[in-house]
């Protein structure tokens, strides 16, 4: 099960999944109750909220190490 890199909670990732298809032009709908997830560097990553996500984004390498 993926943890969210910013607070460490686990996340579901079906659920995530689930709540982030794809537009047609490529962006990501998330839904913001259900988690969300963010392509960087190769791997996908989780986050339990948009919260984290903005976190992350604000400064992946704090978080990927
Ligand atoms: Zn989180």
């Amino acid at each position: 099960m993926p943890k969210d890199p910013v607070c460490g909670k686990d996340i579901d990732e079906s659920g995530a999944r689930a709540s982030t298809g794809q537009t047609a032009h490529g962006a990501a709908e998330v839904d913001p109750n259900m988690g969300t997830r963010s392509f960087h560097n190769g791997q996908w990553y989780y986050f339990c909220s948009m919260d984290c996500r903005t976190k992350f984004l604000a400064s992946p390498n704090t978080y990927t190490g």
